[in-house]
């Protein structure tokens, strides 16, 4: 079976957006706990804001010393079209620009945002999901859960150093939710898990070198097929302003 013929993949629909960079104002900041900020971003230029997966990332652009602007991704973790509002949750992990900009981020400032320049839509419909990650997939792990239908099962496996930031999920999916403290933990727990030997999709992101245990995991021990997952690298350790995606059944766009 070719890649392109398997039911999975033909699942994973891939749409492509015209790149739009936006200015935005900060519109409200709440602290959803000691380890997260909520920003939300508002704007004429939001009108025709679209975000289709969860999976989905904009780049922050953030003024810097150096003249160049930062640029950072983050997961669109709602939109509100009446209101014209986005918004991002920040894991405030202390050692960068981005998360020292969200932890003083205030009503009024300006911003300016690119893209999504595409999505990655992963079907819901799959026998179950696995969804896991680090506090950076959070935001994304939230959205996709409340996205979900009743009647679907989501195995949630998280990483967060601090049971303060520990959270309820409003979601109507079938939820079998572990939270663990380190990475070695996350590991042990993905490799202990017992995935149904139904046909189910996984969705991990977290940091780099943790991805890539987490993927060849995935595969060998669990059999997972490569086609049904997409493992994603969305920090690395010790590298600022890293960007690198180890993901399958497709590219990020
Ligand atoms: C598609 C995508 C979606 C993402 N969505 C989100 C999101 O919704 N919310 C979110 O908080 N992050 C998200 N991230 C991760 C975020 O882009 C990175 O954590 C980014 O490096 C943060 O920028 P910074 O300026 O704070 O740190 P950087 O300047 O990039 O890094 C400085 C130092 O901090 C370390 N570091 C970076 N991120 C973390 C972290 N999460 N935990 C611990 N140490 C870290 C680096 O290793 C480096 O040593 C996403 C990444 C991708 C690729």
């Amino acid at each position: 079976m070719t890649l392109l013929s398997s039911p999975s993949i033909r699942r994973v629909q891939r749409v492509r957006h015209d790149l739009r960079i936006r200015r935005l104002a900060v519109s409200r900041v709440q602290r959803i706990s000691p380890g997260f900020a909520a920003v939300c971003f508002a704007g004429a230029e939001l009108a025709d804001f679209t975000s289709l997966s969860f999976d989905d990332h904009v780049k922050l652009m953030l003024p810097s010393a150096a003249g160049e602007p930062l640029r950072r991704d983050f997961t669109p973790r709602r939109f509100d079209a009446a209101r014209q509002e986005l918004t991002v949750e920040f894991a405030l992990h202390g050692h960068g620009a981005a998360g020292a900009w969200a932890t003083d981020a205030a009503p009024g400032q300006s911003v300016t945002i690119g893209g999504p320049r595409g999505s990655m839509v992963i079907a819901a419909d799959h026998e179950w999901h696995l969804l896991a990650g680090d506090a950076s997939a959070l935001p994304a792990i939230h959205r996709r859960l409340e996205e979900l239908g009743s009647g679907q099962r989501a195995l949630v496996l998280v990483e967060l150093a601090d049971p303060a930031d520990e959270r309820r999920f409003d979601t109507a999916a079938q939820l079998e939710l572990q939270w663990v403290r380190n990475a070695q933990q996350w590991l042990a727990a993905l490799r202990e898990l017992e995935l149904p030997r139904t046909e189910g999709f996984v969705w991990c992101a977290g940091e780099a070198r943790t991805m890539a245990t987490a993927r060849a995991l995935l595969r060998s021990h669990h059999g997972h097929p490569p086609e049904a997952m997409r493992v994603s690298a969305y920090w690395k350790s010790g590298a600022p302003a890293f960007h690198e995606v180890l993901s399958e059944p497709a590219q990020q766009p």
